[in-house]
């Protein structure tokens, strides 16, 4: 059995943290993230300008595209000439299915253009997913990315993390990546192997939620690593059950944002099951980062770990920079890459971005800061227009989510009458509340703060839990459901 996890609360207990795990002790002088803003900006401008050579050389898309935009890929030489690029947006990543943006094969550098890897990103315009390559240089990088992102997220190779993630039709970068950073750290793994069957396939491979939730006790599990929404019911099942979760310290909760509300109800939960001090991080991730961006603390930003690999920007649509800490259009460069890369390319989230040293942990890196309430992005497709007002969900999420007494619950936009398109829009908040709740105070609550959050008063409905949320039936808890007739 480990010794008692206690999280480091600033940089003198950080580096007492590290010093006392070999492997992160040794590896500490060549971890970029700790070294000055001057050694970061000098590693990432010698990168990107042999990044440019090699969009120059084997980029289909950028080729072309510097001819286009008449620009000399060796005219960009410094972090600051990014500016001077036009952005990369979704819609042009997707329009061949990103074929055009893996770079060619380069027969004199074959161990660093082999291809090793394809991941996918979900829920594209088009429905079908869009492919990302990773090559040997990819995979070895990452090996190194996901050592130093486990080391800013304190999980050590003596930990046992339980793969929540399911095991999809479309490989989702979650369940591939826990695996990658558990063996990059050398941490004892251990599979949920939960999923959807796919259609017209005879077996049943996967297996239920249960099995996970006798495993995790049986094999002295630690670490979570899973959808956020799909970790809590797992928890909140076994806290019926009355399991023994004493050695959970760690919870990667990923793949969506779950808010401080949500983590102080999962820990809350665990602690009646035995838990000590638990650390809930909701790293922030895409396809196109193939990680997610580790905390430090708990929502203390999402630490960049790897500078040498991207450089972050918030940017207008135009593709201007926005001042440090203001939010905006995240925009990413791939610094060292070989297979599929990307050059300002707009994520679809909002996000805000700091260039400031981290006071939790004193690293020098890019974080991605919390803007609104206590989550990192808000997509920007999800930008909803309620009675001709733009509204951001994100806000009337964490409204929702941060409120005692609620379990799950469900926004639905609709019509006043659905059988009228002009009437009214209406949000409907379905609601699974907890079994003790006192529903008319919780009522009144809600539409409080909703109508604070938003300026809309939402109609309260209580329903049953299976209602909103069934983990068989979908990947993520669906929070926001737009019922209005589309066109
Ligand atoms: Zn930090």
């Amino acid at each position: 059995m480990s010794k008692q996890f206690r999280v480091p609360k600033n940089p003198k207990e950080v580096m007492e943290w590290i010093n006392s795990i070999p492997m992160y002790k040794e590896d500490q002088p060549l971890d970029l993230s700790f070294k000055s803003k001057v050694e970061i900006r000098v590693a990432q401008d010698a990168n990107l300008i042999k990044q440019m050579e090699r969009l120059e050389k084997f980029s289909p898309y950028y080729r072309e595209k510097f001819k286009e935009w008449g620009l000399d890929p060796k005219s960009i030489k410094t972090i600051d000439d990014l500016e001077k690029i036009p952005v990369t947006t979704k819609e042009d990543y997707m329009k061949d299915r990103g074929e055009s943006f893996k770079l060619d094969m380069d027969f004199n550098n074959i161990m660093e253009y082999i291809l090793y890897e394809i991941t996918y990103t979900t829920g594209t315009t088009s429905g079908m997913p869009t492919r990302f390559y990773n090559t040997t240089y990819d995979m070895f990088m990452q090996s190194w990315m996901f050592r130093m992102g486990c080391k800013i997220g304190y999980l050590e190779p003596t930990d046992v993390v339980m793969n929540l993630f399911p095991f999809h039709f479309i490989p989702h970068i979650g369940y591939y990546k826990t695996m990658h950073f558990a063996a990059a750290t050398g941490m004892t793994i251990c599979f949920g192997f939960t999923g959807a069957q796919l259609p017209g396939f005879p077996y049943n491979i996967h297996r239920p939620m249960q099995q996970a939730i006798e495993d995790i006790e049986k094999k002295n599990v630690n670490v979570f690593s899973g959808i956020g929404s799909y970790i809590r019911r797992l928890i909140m099942v076994a806290e019926e059950q009355g399991r023994d979760f004493s050695r959970v310290n760690k919870v990667q909760a990923l793949g969506e944002a779950v808010p401080k509300g949500m983590r102080d109800d999962m820990r809350k939960r665990l602690q009646k099951m035995g838990a000590k001090e638990v650390f809930i991080t909701n790293a922030f991730g895409f396809t196109e980062s193939q990680t997610a961006f580790q905390e430090c603390q708990e929502l203390g930003g999402a630490h960049q770990g790897v500078p040498q690999m991207y450089y972050f920007e918030v940017v207008d649509e135009k593709g201007k920079r926005k001042p440090d800490g203001e939010p905006g259009l995240l925009c990413i460069t791939h610094l060292d890459r070989r297979g599929t890369c990307l050059l300002r390319y707009l994520v679809g989230d909002i996000v805000a971005i700091t260039d400031q040293q981290c006071p939790h942990c004193g690293r020098n890196d890019q974080r991605i800061v919390t803007t609104v309430g206590s989550t990192y992005g808000t997509r920007t497709k999800e930008l909803l227009k309620v009675k001709g007002t733009l509204i951001n969900p994100e806000i009337m999420r964490d409204a929702v989510a941060n409120t005692a007494g609620v379990i799950e619950y469900q926004f639905i936009i609709t019509k006043e009458k659905l059988d009228d398109p002009y009437s009214t829009d209406v949000i409907k908040l379905l609601v699974g509340a907890d079994k003790g709740a006192d529903q008319n105070k919780l009522e009144g609550e809600l539409r409080d703060k909703v109508r604070r959050a938003v300026e809309i008063t939402p109609k309260v409905e209580f329903v049953q839990l299976s209602e909103i949320f069934n983990p068989g039936d979908t990947l993520k808890a669906t929070r926001i459901i737009d019922q209005r007739p589309q066109g």
